[in-house]
């Protein structure tokens, strides 16, 4: 469309309701656009892989969560198209009425035992899982203890509950032994992420556990980051810190290492049986479609019978990490696949960006709300099918890229 058309159509319109006079305002998606630095909505038109074609071009992937590269499995696809076949393409109606399948307790029942927890509710994603557990957990005589650098669904579930929310300093024991100390009395619930997504540092589980069991806190681990990832057996962070009887509620999603969409809690049965009959994003909600729960079943299996594939995650995870802190590279607190690149300041995260892209390497920005101010970053993950040559050419390009932005010497 011409500007003279816009123009005209603009004159012509009737006058905006005050409501959206903040829409009309917003200018910096069109301003990031013109300085050639939106860094959003890109276009990827092949699959979650370590190459990828975007904008028609083709790239090094180093921003997918498909920490296991199970996206593309063949078994993975198979069961996919097999429940397309046998269940069709959505289940019309939440899981409450009639939209509870015969793959969706299946698959409960695998990620209770997977998860070494009596039983598991599937939801449609994790962030649901988050907004409905939280509400439906919390009430208003409830002290919720949340860490400063949770993800923003763990955020949006505190306020639709009625609690009394406090926020504690990043993994600082401290902090929130002082908001259990002062809760008086009342029932204190403590939810934290395993793996902190951006920074890619581990939640102090060990510190968490004790301080819970001293106020008689119930405690919820958001571990979208960690199943598939930590632990052993992939079984996430309860597993890494053999600590899973002292977590009252495991939440997790299949959007990362399980390769589709879907979320989950894992619990003692009453407390999902509890959470089945009033946790609202999951009533109000249609249920998941069956070819991601077929999916989320076969990337489970194989992460039960390919260990190998996270031992290469995180041989590749270590060579990354090593090779930008080698380079001169501040990778922050970073200890799992999650490995950030510090810049602190948007625009210079945002012409780094820039630069990355241009020359091949898919990696993403981080600002403000997704962490805190001043410090912007650009945010990498690892695949497990990465290869070294992959890693080597992005460490190549970063440092490049780091020496012109003055990030590196
Ligand atoms: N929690 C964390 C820590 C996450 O990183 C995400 C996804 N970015 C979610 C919850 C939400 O999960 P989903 O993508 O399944 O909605």
């Amino acid at each position: 469309m011409t500007n003279r058309i816009l123009a005209e159509q603009q004159e012509t319109r009737r006058p905006r309701a005050a409501i959206f006079q903040k829409c009309q305002k917003f200018t910096r998606a069109r301003e990031l656009i013109e300085a050639g630095i939106y860094p959003y909505f890109h276009t990827v038109e092949s699959a979650q892989e370590p190459e990828v074609v975007c904008d028609g071009r083709p790239m090094i992937m180093m921003s997918s969560n498909n920490y296991l590269g199970l996206t593309s499995h063949p078994k993975v696809k198979e069961a996919a198209i097999d429940a397309v076949r046998r269940y069709g393409t959505g289940c019309a109606g939440s899981r409450f009425l009639n939209g509870t399948l015969s793959i969706h307790e299946e698959l409960e029942q695998q990620l209770s035992q997977f998860l070494h927890k009596e039983a598991a509710i599937v939801f449609p994603t994790g962030f649901q899982a988050n907004l409905g557990a939280i509400s439906a957990l919390v009430g208003k005589q409830d002290v919720i203890a949340i860490d400063k650098l949770n993800h923003a669904s763990i955020f949006d579930g505190c306020r639709l509950s009625f609690g009394q929310i406090r926020k504690y300093k990043h993994n600082d024991m401290t902090d929130l032994e002082r908001i259990l100390r002062g809760s008086d009395g009342r029932a204190g619930f403590v939810v934290v992420d395993g793996v902190f997504s951006m920074e890619g540092d581990v939640a102090d589980l060990p510190g968490i556990v004790e301080l819970c069991r001293r106020y008689g806190a119930g405690l919820m681990v958001d571990d979208a980051h960690g199943i598939g990832v930590l632990g052993r057996d992939g079984r996430g962070t309860a597993e890494h810190f053999g600590l899973e009887d002292e977590v009252d509620v495991i939440m997790g999603t299949y959007s990362k290492s399980l390769a589709t969409i879907g979320g989950c809690l894992a619990a003692d049965a009453d407390v999902i049986d509890y959470l089945k009959h009033h946790a609202r994003a999951l009533i109000f909600s249609a249920s998941l479609p069956p070819a991601p729960v077929a999916a989320a079943l076969a990337a489970l299996r194989i992460i039960e019978n390919e260990p190998e594939r996270r031992e290469r995650l995180w041989r590749n995870a270590n060579y990354l990490r090593d090779g930008f802190r080698g380079l001169g590279f501040d990778t922050g607190v970073s200890e799992t696949p999650v490995v950030p690149v510090m810049v602190g300041d948007e625009e210079k995260v945002l012409y780094t960006w820039r630069r990355l892209f241009d020359r091949g390497v898919f990696a993403s920005p981080v600002l403000y709300p997704a962490v805190p101010p001043g410090m912007a970053l650009i945010r990498t993950s690892c695949m497990a099918t990465h290869t070294v040559e992959h890693l080597d050419l992005v460490l190549d390009v970063f440092a490049q890229v780091g020496r012109e932005m003055g990030l590196i010497n």
